[in-house]
Protein backbone atom coordinates (compact mmCIF):
# COMPACT_ATOMS: atom_id res chain seq x y z
CA UNK A 1 0.00 0.00 0.00
CA UNK A 2 3.19 2.95 0.78
CA UNK A 3 4.47 1.89 -2.97
CA UNK A 4 0.82 2.43 -4.45
CA UNK A 5 0.36 5.36 -2.67
CA UNK A 6 4.05 6.62 -3.55
CA UNK A 7 3.08 6.16 -7.36
CA UNK A 8 -0.45 8.12 -7.08
CA UNK A 9 1.86 10.39 -5.39
CA UNK A 10 4.27 10.28 -8.54
CA UNK A 11 1.29 10.57 -10.95
CA UNK A 12 0.31 13.64 -9.36
CA UNK A 13 3.67 14.84 -9.37
CA UNK A 14 3.56 14.38 -13.70
CA UNK A 15 0.66 15.84 -14.19
CA UNK A 16 1.74 18.53 -12.47
CA UNK A 17 4.68 18.29 -14.89
CA UNK A 18 2.75 18.24 -17.76
CA UNK A 19 0.39 21.19 -16.99
CA UNK A 20 3.90 23.01 -17.13
CA UNK A 21 5.18 21.53 -20.17
CA UNK A 22 1.84 23.41 -21.44
CA UNK A 23 2.35 26.59 -19.86
CA UNK A 24 5.86 26.51 -21.74
CA UNK A 25 4.50 25.59 -24.93
CA UNK A 26 2.11 28.54 -24.18
CA UNK A 27 5.35 30.48 -23.82
CA UNK A 28 4.61 31.61 -19.92
CA UNK A 29 7.39 29.69 -18.56
CA UNK A 30 11.38 28.59 -19.92
CA UNK A 31 11.52 25.01 -20.37
CA UNK A 32 13.46 24.22 -17.10
CA UNK A 33 10.27 25.04 -14.87
CA UNK A 34 9.02 21.43 -15.86
CA UNK A 35 12.30 20.19 -16.37
CA UNK A 36 13.00 21.01 -12.81
CA UNK A 37 9.81 19.95 -11.30
CA UNK A 38 9.49 16.69 -12.46
CA UNK A 39 13.16 15.98 -11.16
CA UNK A 40 12.22 17.27 -8.09
CA UNK A 41 9.24 14.75 -7.77
CA UNK A 42 11.51 12.20 -9.12
CA UNK A 43 13.69 13.24 -6.56
CA UNK A 44 10.70 12.81 -3.98
CA UNK A 45 9.77 9.28 -5.17
CA UNK A 46 13.01 7.75 -5.27
CA UNK A 47 14.07 9.25 -1.47
CA UNK A 48 10.89 7.61 -0.35
CA UNK A 49 11.23 4.51 -2.24
CA UNK A 50 14.63 4.13 -0.69
CA UNK A 51 12.90 4.50 2.60
CA UNK A 52 10.47 2.16 2.41
CA UNK A 53 12.52 -0.52 1.05
CA UNK A 54 14.86 -0.10 4.00
CA UNK A 55 11.31 -0.98 5.78
CA UNK A 56 11.57 2.39 8.06
CA UNK A 57 8.60 3.17 9.26
CA UNK A 58 6.35 0.35 8.73
CA UNK A 59 5.50 -0.43 12.15
CA UNK A 60 5.27 2.85 12.90
CA UNK A 61 1.45 4.72 13.63
CA UNK A 62 2.33 6.47 10.13
CA UNK A 63 3.56 4.11 7.58
CA UNK A 64 3.28 6.48 4.38
CA UNK A 65 5.62 9.14 6.45
CA UNK A 66 3.13 11.64 5.56
CA UNK A 67 4.43 14.53 7.47
CA UNK A 68 7.77 14.01 5.88
CA UNK A 69 6.17 13.45 2.56
CA UNK A 70 3.93 16.61 2.92
CA UNK A 71 6.99 18.38 3.97
CA UNK A 72 8.87 17.55 0.91
CA UNK A 73 5.86 18.21 -1.56
CA UNK A 74 4.82 21.32 -0.13
CA UNK A 75 8.39 22.57 0.09
CA UNK A 76 9.10 21.54 -4.07
CA UNK A 77 5.69 23.92 -4.57
CA UNK A 78 7.26 26.55 -2.69
CA UNK A 79 10.60 26.10 -4.72
CA UNK A 80 8.32 26.50 -8.09
CA UNK A 81 6.86 29.55 -6.45
CA UNK A 82 9.96 30.94 -6.11
CA UNK A 83 11.13 30.02 -10.05
CA UNK A 84 7.67 31.06 -11.84
CA UNK A 85 5.68 33.64 -9.18
CA UNK A 86 3.48 34.95 -12.10
CA UNK A 87 1.99 31.35 -11.91
CA UNK A 88 2.51 31.14 -8.58
CA UNK A 89 -1.42 30.43 -7.74
CA UNK A 90 -1.06 27.05 -9.48
CA UNK A 91 1.37 25.92 -6.98
CA UNK A 92 -0.47 26.86 -3.75
CA UNK A 93 -3.58 25.00 -5.44
CA UNK A 94 -1.42 21.81 -5.44
CA UNK A 95 -1.17 22.16 -1.48
CA UNK A 96 -4.46 21.95 -1.33
CA UNK A 97 -3.40 17.99 -2.56
CA UNK A 98 -1.06 17.62 -0.15
CA UNK A 99 -3.43 18.47 2.38
CA UNK A 100 -6.20 15.88 1.09
CA UNK A 101 -2.90 13.68 1.25
CA UNK A 102 -2.73 14.41 4.76
CA UNK A 103 -5.73 13.88 5.98
CA UNK A 104 -4.86 10.05 5.27
CA UNK A 105 -3.18 9.89 8.69
CA UNK A 106 -2.02 12.87 10.23
CA UNK A 107 -3.19 13.31 14.01
CA UNK A 108 -4.96 16.46 14.77
CA UNK A 109 -1.92 17.91 16.74
CA UNK A 110 0.45 17.05 13.40
CA UNK A 111 -2.05 18.74 11.17
CA UNK A 112 -2.07 21.84 12.74
CA UNK A 113 1.48 21.80 12.92
CA UNK A 114 0.91 21.32 9.38
CA UNK A 115 -0.98 24.31 8.55
CA UNK A 116 0.96 27.06 10.68
CA UNK A 117 4.19 25.79 9.39
CA UNK A 118 2.94 25.61 5.60
CA UNK A 119 1.02 28.98 6.35
CA UNK A 120 4.03 30.63 7.85
CA UNK A 121 6.63 29.26 5.06
CA UNK A 122 4.17 30.42 2.38
CA UNK A 123 4.27 33.45 3.77
CA UNK A 124 8.04 34.06 3.69
CA UNK A 125 8.34 32.72 0.27
CA UNK A 126 5.74 35.21 -0.89
CA UNK A 127 7.86 37.81 0.59
CA UNK A 128 11.04 37.14 -1.57
CA UNK A 129 9.00 37.62 -4.36
CA UNK A 130 9.92 41.07 -6.18
CA UNK A 131 7.14 43.39 -6.31
CA UNK A 132 6.02 43.13 -9.64
CA UNK A 133 4.74 39.65 -9.20
CA UNK A 134 2.72 40.26 -6.51
CA UNK A 135 0.27 42.25 -8.51
CA UNK A 136 -2.64 41.50 -10.07
CA UNK A 137 -2.05 38.26 -11.83
CA UNK A 138 -2.18 38.42 -15.83
CA UNK A 139 -3.03 34.84 -16.51
CA UNK A 140 -5.31 33.50 -18.03
CA UNK A 141 -5.18 36.18 -20.80
CA UNK A 142 -6.70 34.32 -23.85
CA UNK A 143 -8.50 30.99 -24.83
CA UNK A 144 -6.13 28.90 -24.95
CA UNK A 145 -4.34 29.76 -21.44
CA UNK A 146 -8.67 29.97 -20.11
CA UNK A 147 -8.43 26.49 -20.59
CA UNK A 148 -5.36 25.23 -19.51
CA UNK A 149 -5.98 26.87 -16.08
CA UNK A 150 -9.73 25.62 -16.33
CA UNK A 151 -7.66 21.82 -16.90
CA UNK A 152 -5.13 22.25 -14.41
CA UNK A 153 -7.92 23.60 -11.96
CA UNK A 154 -9.98 20.94 -12.76
CA UNK A 155 -6.99 18.63 -12.22
CA UNK A 156 -6.46 19.68 -8.51
CA UNK A 157 -10.20 19.61 -7.35
CA UNK A 158 -10.15 15.66 -9.30
CA UNK A 159 -7.07 14.72 -7.21
CA UNK A 160 -7.98 16.04 -3.77
CA UNK A 161 -11.71 14.23 -4.14
CA UNK A 162 -9.40 11.19 -5.41
CA UNK A 163 -7.90 11.39 -2.11
CA UNK A 164 -11.05 11.60 -0.37
CA UNK A 165 -12.50 8.69 -1.59
CA UNK A 166 -9.23 6.67 -0.64
CA UNK A 167 -9.89 7.77 2.69
CA UNK A 168 -13.20 6.87 2.31
CA UNK A 169 -12.42 3.31 1.16
CA UNK A 170 -9.38 3.11 3.79
CA UNK A 171 -12.26 3.93 6.47
CA UNK A 172 -15.37 1.45 5.62
CA UNK A 173 -12.20 -1.27 4.66
CA UNK A 174 -11.20 -0.85 8.78
CA UNK A 175 -14.76 -0.69 9.80
CA UNK A 176 -15.31 -4.29 7.82
CA UNK A 177 -12.03 -5.40 9.21
CA UNK A 178 -13.26 -4.27 12.67
CA UNK A 179 -16.67 -6.23 12.68
CA UNK A 180 -14.89 -9.05 11.30
CA UNK A 181 -12.68 -9.08 13.88
CA UNK A 182 -15.26 -8.91 16.42
CA UNK A 183 -17.25 -11.88 15.18
CA UNK A 184 -13.64 -13.80 14.77
CA UNK A 185 -13.41 -12.61 18.70
CA UNK A 186 -16.70 -14.09 19.83
CA UNK A 187 -15.93 -17.04 17.36
CA UNK A 188 -12.83 -17.98 19.35
CA UNK A 189 -14.24 -17.46 23.05
CA UNK A 190 -16.92 -19.78 21.81
CA UNK A 191 -14.43 -22.51 21.24
CA UNK A 192 -12.48 -21.72 24.19
CA UNK A 193 -15.44 -22.16 26.26
CA UNK A 194 -17.71 -24.40 24.95
CA UNK A 195 -17.63 -27.94 24.02
CA UNK A 196 -17.51 -28.46 20.09
CA UNK A 197 -19.87 -31.76 19.86
CA UNK A 198 -22.22 -30.57 22.58
CA UNK A 199 -22.41 -27.39 22.51
CA UNK A 200 -22.37 -27.38 26.18
CA UNK A 201 -19.67 -25.63 28.45
CA UNK A 202 -16.21 -26.86 28.67
CA UNK A 203 -14.36 -27.64 31.77
CA UNK A 204 -12.34 -24.70 31.38
CA UNK A 205 -15.19 -22.09 31.38
CA UNK A 206 -17.24 -24.07 34.45
CA UNK A 207 -14.26 -24.51 36.79
CA UNK A 208 -14.31 -20.59 37.45
CA UNK A 209 -17.76 -20.24 37.82
CA UNK A 210 -17.95 -23.09 40.32
CA UNK A 211 -14.92 -20.60 41.99
CA UNK A 212 -16.97 -17.57 42.39
CA UNK A 213 -19.81 -19.23 43.67
CA UNK A 214 -17.63 -20.84 45.94
CA UNK A 215 -16.27 -17.16 47.49
CA UNK A 216 -20.20 -16.51 47.22
CA UNK A 217 -21.46 -19.03 49.36
CA UNK A 218 -18.16 -18.42 51.67
CA UNK A 219 -19.40 -14.43 52.39
CA UNK A 220 -23.04 -16.09 53.08
CA UNK A 221 -24.52 -14.70 50.14
CA UNK A 222 -26.38 -17.77 48.92
CA UNK A 223 -26.01 -21.70 48.78
CA UNK A 224 -25.06 -23.40 45.75
CA UNK A 225 -25.05 -27.09 44.60
CA UNK A 226 -23.47 -29.44 42.08
CA UNK A 227 -24.03 -32.56 40.51
CA UNK A 228 -21.41 -34.71 38.99
CA UNK A 229 -23.35 -36.63 36.15
CA UNK A 230 -22.15 -39.76 34.01
CA UNK A 231 -23.96 -41.75 31.60
CA UNK A 232 -24.17 -45.87 32.68
CA UNK A 233 -22.40 -48.29 30.54
CA UNK A 234 -21.77 -45.50 27.60
CA UNK A 235 -19.52 -47.76 26.49
CA UNK A 236 -21.97 -50.67 25.12
CA UNK A 237 -23.34 -47.75 23.45
CA UNK A 238 -20.15 -47.01 21.50
CA UNK A 239 -19.32 -50.59 21.37
CA UNK A 240 -22.96 -52.00 19.68
CA UNK A 241 -23.77 -49.02 17.20
CA UNK A 242 -20.41 -46.94 16.97
CA UNK A 243 -18.62 -43.96 17.71
CA UNK A 244 -20.72 -41.79 15.27
CA UNK A 245 -23.95 -43.13 17.27
CA UNK A 246 -22.45 -42.36 20.43
CA UNK A 247 -21.51 -38.58 19.95
CA UNK A 248 -25.59 -38.31 18.80
CA UNK A 249 -26.67 -39.78 22.17
CA UNK A 250 -24.06 -37.56 23.98
CA UNK A 251 -25.81 -34.46 21.92
CA UNK A 252 -29.36 -35.28 22.84
CA UNK A 253 -28.91 -36.15 26.14
CA UNK A 254 -27.25 -32.49 26.56
CA UNK A 255 -30.23 -31.11 24.81
CA UNK A 256 -32.79 -33.33 26.60
CA UNK A 257 -30.63 -31.89 29.94
CA UNK A 258 -30.72 -28.03 28.69
CA UNK A 259 -34.34 -28.17 27.77
CA UNK A 260 -35.19 -29.51 31.50
CA UNK A 261 -32.82 -27.34 33.48
CA UNK A 262 -33.74 -23.51 34.56
CA UNK A 263 -31.47 -20.74 33.19
CA UNK A 264 -28.86 -20.15 36.19
CA UNK A 265 -28.02 -23.83 35.80
CA UNK A 266 -24.83 -24.39 33.93
CA UNK A 267 -24.05 -27.45 32.55
CA UNK A 268 -20.64 -28.41 30.97
CA UNK A 269 -19.11 -31.27 29.93
CA UNK A 270 -16.84 -32.54 32.11
CA UNK A 271 -15.27 -35.00 30.54
CA UNK A 272 -16.08 -38.00 28.24
CA UNK A 273 -20.21 -39.02 28.84
CA UNK A 274 -19.74 -36.88 32.09
CA UNK A 275 -21.03 -33.69 32.98
CA UNK A 276 -20.78 -30.74 35.72
CA UNK A 277 -24.11 -29.09 36.23
CA UNK A 278 -23.32 -26.29 38.32
CA UNK A 279 -26.65 -24.85 40.55
CA UNK A 280 -26.07 -21.60 42.08
CA UNK A 281 -28.98 -20.19 44.40
CA UNK A 282 -29.95 -24.14 44.95
CA UNK A 283 -29.71 -26.23 48.15
CA UNK A 284 -29.28 -29.64 48.88
CA UNK A 285 -32.67 -31.01 48.69
CA UNK A 286 -33.69 -28.37 45.73
CA UNK A 287 -30.45 -29.98 43.64
CA UNK A 288 -32.16 -33.15 44.34
CA UNK A 289 -35.59 -32.31 42.69
CA UNK A 290 -33.67 -30.69 39.79
CA UNK A 291 -31.57 -33.88 39.55
CA UNK A 292 -34.70 -36.01 39.30
CA UNK A 293 -35.85 -34.31 36.61
CA UNK A 294 -33.00 -34.43 33.86
CA UNK A 295 -32.94 -38.33 35.09
CA UNK A 296 -36.49 -39.09 33.94
CA UNK A 297 -35.95 -36.83 31.27
CA UNK A 298 -33.30 -38.59 29.43
CA UNK A 299 -34.15 -41.97 30.70
CA UNK A 300 -38.15 -41.91 29.29
CA UNK A 301 -36.57 -39.97 25.89
CA UNK A 302 -36.97 -41.22 22.71
CA UNK A 303 -33.91 -43.20 21.94
CA UNK A 304 -35.71 -45.47 19.45
CA UNK A 305 -33.92 -43.92 16.55
CA UNK A 306 -30.42 -44.28 17.47
CA UNK A 307 -30.40 -46.86 19.92
CA UNK A 308 -33.00 -49.83 20.15
CA UNK A 309 -31.23 -52.66 22.80
CA UNK A 310 -30.41 -50.47 25.08
CA UNK A 311 -31.77 -47.93 28.01
CA UNK A 312 -30.14 -44.30 27.84
CA UNK A 313 -29.89 -43.20 31.36
CA UNK A 314 -27.29 -41.39 34.02
CA UNK A 315 -26.46 -41.69 37.38
CA UNK A 316 -25.38 -38.59 39.62
CA UNK A 317 -23.84 -37.74 42.09
CA UNK A 318 -24.73 -34.24 43.83
CA UNK A 319 -23.59 -32.01 46.87
CA UNK A 320 -23.57 -28.14 47.60
CA UNK A 321 -20.54 -26.33 48.51
CA UNK A 322 -19.70 -25.50 52.49
CA UNK A 323 -18.36 -22.12 53.40
CA UNK A 324 -15.31 -24.19 54.55
CA UNK A 325 -14.90 -25.54 51.11
CA UNK A 326 -12.04 -25.50 48.67
CA UNK A 327 -12.82 -26.20 45.02
CA UNK A 328 -11.59 -29.99 44.95
CA UNK A 329 -13.62 -30.84 48.51
CA UNK A 330 -16.30 -29.92 46.66
CA UNK A 331 -15.44 -31.96 43.17
CA UNK A 332 -14.32 -34.99 45.39
CA UNK A 333 -17.60 -35.19 47.45
CA UNK A 334 -19.55 -35.26 43.89
CA UNK A 335 -17.07 -37.97 42.98
CA UNK A 336 -17.88 -40.10 46.01
CA UNK A 337 -21.39 -39.52 45.66
CA UNK A 338 -21.34 -40.49 41.75
CA UNK A 339 -19.67 -43.21 42.51
CA UNK A 340 -22.28 -44.33 44.94
CA UNK A 341 -25.06 -43.65 42.60
CA UNK A 342 -23.07 -46.12 40.11
CA UNK A 343 -22.55 -48.81 43.35
CA UNK A 344 -25.98 -49.04 43.81
CA UNK A 345 -26.89 -49.95 40.54
CA UNK A 346 -27.13 -46.72 37.95
CA UNK A 347 -29.50 -44.76 36.99
CA UNK A 348 -29.97 -42.74 40.62
CA UNK A 349 -29.35 -39.66 41.96
CA UNK A 350 -27.46 -39.72 45.29
CA UNK A 351 -26.97 -36.46 47.50
CA UNK A 352 -23.74 -36.25 50.07
CA UNK A 353 -24.11 -33.18 52.27
CA UNK A 354 -20.39 -31.90 53.87
CA UNK A 355 -19.34 -32.98 56.87
P1 LIG B 1 -20.33 -46.55 33.75
O1 LIG B 1 -21.78 -46.81 33.88
O2 LIG B 1 -19.55 -47.24 34.82
O3 LIG B 1 -20.01 -45.11 33.66
O4 LIG B 1 -19.91 -47.23 32.39
P2 LIG B 1 -19.35 -46.55 31.14
O5 LIG B 1 -19.27 -47.55 30.05
O6 LIG B 1 -20.15 -45.32 30.81
O7 LIG B 1 -17.96 -46.04 31.63
P3 LIG B 1 -16.57 -45.91 30.98
O8 LIG B 1 -15.90 -44.74 31.64
O9 LIG B 1 -15.87 -47.23 31.06
O10 LIG B 1 -16.82 -45.56 29.49
C1 LIG B 1 -17.06 -44.29 29.02
C2 LIG B 1 -17.11 -44.35 27.53
O11 LIG B 1 -17.46 -43.08 26.98
C3 LIG B 1 -15.79 -44.78 26.94
C4 LIG B 1 -15.55 -43.78 25.81
O12 LIG B 1 -15.28 -44.43 24.62
C5 LIG B 1 -16.87 -43.08 25.69
N1 LIG B 1 -16.70 -41.69 25.25
C6 LIG B 1 -16.02 -40.73 25.86
N2 LIG B 1 -16.06 -39.60 25.12
C7 LIG B 1 -16.79 -39.86 24.02
C8 LIG B 1 -17.19 -39.11 22.87
O13 LIG B 1 -16.89 -37.92 22.72
N3 LIG B 1 -17.94 -39.73 21.93
C9 LIG B 1 -18.30 -41.03 22.09
N4 LIG B 1 -19.03 -41.59 21.13
N5 LIG B 1 -17.93 -41.75 23.13
C10 LIG B 1 -17.19 -41.19 24.09
MG1 LIG C 1 -20.26 -43.79 32.18
MG1 LIG D 1 -17.34 -41.87 32.85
Amino acid sequence: MRTRMLMAVGVSYAVDALFLACFWWLDRVSLGLPLLYAAAGLAHIAVFAGVFRLGWGRQGRDPYLTEWQMVTAIAVQLGAVLLAPWIKAYFLCIIFVVFAFGTLSLTIRQALLMWLSTCAMTAITLQYLPSQHNAAVTIPDNAREAVLVGLAYASILLRCLLLNHYGTVLRVRLVQRQRKLADEVVAVHRLATHDLLTGALNRHAILPMLEEQIHLVQRGRQACALALIDLDHFKRVNDGHGHLVGDQVLCRVVDTMNATLRPSDKLARYGGEEFLLLMPATTLEEALVVLERVRLAVAHQSWQDLVTDLPITLSAGITHVHARDRLDDVLARADTSLYQAKNEGRNRCVCLAAN
